[in-house]
């Protein structure tokens, strides 16, 4: 196999490009001085050309078709066929991207979101409503460029969310409006019921930072391979499985921002850690895509961290950190109250019921803009008229409605839909492990997660990005992606909680 590792070479050569540029990413929003902005722009600049070149050369295009013709019999699911399939998506996406509109991307998303900013600090939409425009323009020309099969939209989603088309994703978004509205609602006349006032108490930050470090490292986050620093916005960075990190925030009177926070992050850094040696630092030695992605950062925060399992074992270590602020609380109490939920206006502060609906908004959005069918001067008023159908709330400003999220400023239109995509794939990779594994609920309930962790090596981890994310969910669940076990989930979950009458 010498053209398959001729091509590997190269590969690389600009995987690692994309891995430095990572750990650059990681600096600048964990350790710079604000004073490094400027240079930092210029490094990533150069280094993303570099990439760019280098891969999309007339002789990484060569180096592909010699080695697909010498792996033409290789077997489906070997590494070096993955390698092939992977290798011919990337290349030919970014080959067909002309230069002139990747250099007036990065140069309008990077003027965009110097707007947005003071747009969102001011509630100003009218200051953004130009660039929003000029990205709208500028995705539309990608889809172009790109290519789709029935809908612009899908040229846009495949870049995040592989081999997905937009029919799929509306047909599964209409299925959760219909049960998730009326359920949204019904909490609404329930709210009553939980009380998550205990988690505004005092506590201290360094003992959450203990508590979360305490957490992540029960869960299966290696540490010699791994840190826990702090960020404004958390997030994980993956430099191959070796070294992978994740951030967190703390707030002193508010406990789930850091804890869910770093469950979150840890779920998608064990995913990274535990890909399979053999793919690392290849262009395979990722996650599948960012649906499947989240579905392990979900899974580990909503179905273990959000359980009544976890805490019954977690709650006395908690307390014990903090005996003042958790002075009279017990378990059940606490399970309750890091499960409030009820609708509200910003999506990041969304609880798990209201979150999809939060995503449905956005991806509407999104489609209409594309079409031209919600044109850029009424977004607010579609915006908003959507957050009142769906939520029953009106933003009283456009600060907390469609200013709200840094996403299209950057130029990631396309994006939202893999949030509800992964929760909806948690549910069904967290009930085919417990179906294949029977004692993981029992583990959860006295602190021991490696059977769990060991499944997802198995089943979804260890593959890295070999498969799409269809062909994986099919391989591990036994059929496609579904809204049924997710809708299951929370039904039983809040119909207890809330004491809804079950229809
Ligand atoms: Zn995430």
């Amino acid at each position: 196999m010498q053209k398959l590792n001729a091509l590997k070479d190269r590969l690389n050569d600009v995987h690692n490009l994309r891995t430095a540029m990572g750990l650059l990413g990681w600096d600048q929003q964990t350790c710079m001085p604000p004073g490094g902005a400027g240079t930092r722009a210029a490094q990533m600049g150069t280094l993303s050309k570099i990439a760019h070149e280098l891969f999309v050369g007339p002789e990484t295009g060569r180096l592909l078709a010699e080695a697909e013709a010498e792996g033409a019999g290789l077997d489906y699911d070997s590494d070096g066929a993955a390698l092939l399939r992977a290798a011919r998506h990337d290349y030919d996406l970014e080959a067909r991207l002309p230069t002139d509109l990747v250099v007036e991307t990065a140069q309008t998303t990077a003027l965009a979101f110097e707007e947005w900013h003071p747009a969102r600090a001011a509630s100003d939409y009218r200051r953004f409503a130009p660039w929003l425009g000029r990205i709208v323009a500028l995705a539309r020309r990608r889809a172009e460029a790109l290519g789709y099969g029935e809908h612009p939209y899908d040229a846009l989603l495949d870049e995040f969310e592989p081999g997905m088309r937009t029919s799929q994703v509306r047909a599964i978004f209409d299925e959760l409006k219909a049960a998730l509205i009326p359920m949204v609602r019904a909490v609404a006349g329930q709210a009553d019921r939980v009380d998550d006032a205990v988690l505004k108490r005092d506590f201290d930050e360094g003992r959450q930072e203990e508590f979360s470090r305490a957490v992540a490292q029960r869960l299966g986050y290696d540490f010699a391979h791994g840190r826990l620093d702090r960020s404004a916005h958390p997030f994980s960075q993956g430099m191959g499985r070796g070294d992978v990190r994740i951030t967190t925030r703390y707030e002193r009177n508010w406990l789930p921002g850091a804890l869910f926070g770093t469950i979150h992050e840890t779920g998608h850094a064990l995913y990274e850690q535990n890909i399979a040696p053999e793919l690392d630092n290849t262009l395979l030695g990722t996650g599948a895509s960012l649906g499947i992605h989240e579905s392990q950062s979900r899974l580990w925060e909503n179905l273990v961290g959000r359980s009544r399992g976890f805490w019954s074992s977690f709650f006395p270590r908690l307390q014990a950190g903090f005996p003042q602020a958790l002075a009279g609380v017990d378990a059940e109490a606490f399970y309750r109250a890091v499960n409030r939920c009820g609708p509200s206006l910003i999506r990041v502060e969304a609880d798990e019921l209201t979150y999809n609906l939060h995503i449905i908004i956005r991806f509407e959005m999104e489609l209409g803009l594309l079409s031209g069918e919600i044109g850029i001067d009424d977004a607010p008023a579609a915006w908003n008229a959507r957050t009142r159908d769906y939520l029953g709330l009106t933003p009283p400003d456009d600060r907390q409605g469609i200013l709200q999220d840094v996403h299209w400023s950057g130029g990631s239109i396309g994006y939202f839909p893999t949030y509800t995509l992964g929760n909806l794939m948690s549910v069904q990779f967290f009930d085919r492990a417990v179906a294949e594994r029977p004692g993981i609920p029992a583990g959860i309930e006295s602190g021991e997660f490696g059977t769990l962790l060991d499944w997802l090596r198995d089943r979804i981890h260890r593959h890295g990005r070999k498969y799409l994310p269809d062909e994986l969910v099919r391989r591990v669940t036994g059929g496609p992606l579904r809204t049924g076990p997710y809708l299951d989930y929370l039904r039983r979950k809040y119909g207890e909680l809330y004491a809804l009458s079950q229809e």
